[in-house]
């Protein structure tokens, strides 16, 4: 599966710089585990931000602040997401020591459709209804209660409703495919929006769409959709 919608380079230098806030992290990092050509982007990235560290004026510091520097990095490191998921029937890699530690390997929504394994960690609401043709599901980002983080499930020829934004948008495409009369995006692909874009994602007439998307800001909700925005809080 090849991605033909890649994040911005600005988006990958903020997620290299270590800035994009949790619930577009989340739906980055989902889009990086699939496309060889983003995760490589970002590399170069790093390794540019790694020279630059490397040739900066040097700072005295005071004394502890190395320590300091290093057990926060160190925190964060391991507040991070994963790289890859552990391997089946550990956690982080190591043994489980019991039966209660033992966690289901393969995220699913309630109903059983597959996601992918970054999401492990992160709790999937179940599915509510949003007018006829939509179903959206809260996912409760780990360590990031104010995330705004959903899945969002349209079946074929649906149409979500027209929507603009006061912020930004990132959504990852996991299964299907929509148009929105800007372009046609399938499984794998990423699309970011911000709050000059309107519009009404219309997916495929070959089956259902499934997207995970991180929304900043509210949507801007038009027609009849407006209506039922308190109740998604969206
Ligand atoms: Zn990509």
């Amino acid at each position: 599966m090849t991605a033909r919608h890649h994040p911005s380079d600005e988006t990958l230098m903020a997620h290299a710089a270590g800035t994009l806030p949790a619930g577009p992290r989340l739906v980055l990092a989902i889009h990086l585990d699939g496309c060889r050509r983003c995760r490589d982007a970002v590399g170069r990235y790093e390794a540019v931000g790694g020279a630059l560290l490397e040739t900066a004026e040097p700072v005295t510091m005071a004394a502890g602040s190395f320590e300091a520097l290093m057990a926060r990095i160190d925190a964060e490191a391991g507040a991070s997401e994963p790289t890859s998921p552990a391997p089946r029937g550990t956690v982080s890699g190591r043994p489980l020591r019991s039966v209660a530690d033992a966690a289901p390997t393969a995220p699913t929504t309630p109903d059983g459709i597959p996601l992918p394994a970054r999401l492990l960690r992160h709790r999937v609401g179940r599915w509510r209804r949003l007018g006829p043709a939509l179903s959206w599901s809260r996912i409760a980002v780990a360590g990031a209660p104010d995330a705004n983080v959903v899945l969002l499930r349209i079946p074929a020829s649906g149409a979500a409703p027209r929507h603009g934004h006061t912020g930004r948008e990132f959504t990852q495409v996991l299964a299907g495919g929509f148009s929105d009369g800007r372009d046609a995006y399938v499984a794998g692909d990423f699309d970011e929006v911000d709050e000059y874009v309107d519009h009404q994602p219309v997916v495929d007439a070959d089956g259902e769409c499934i997207c995970i998307a991180a929304v900043e800001g509210r949507l801007r909700i038009h027609g009849i959709g407006r209506l039922l925005q308190p109740f998604i809080g969206l």
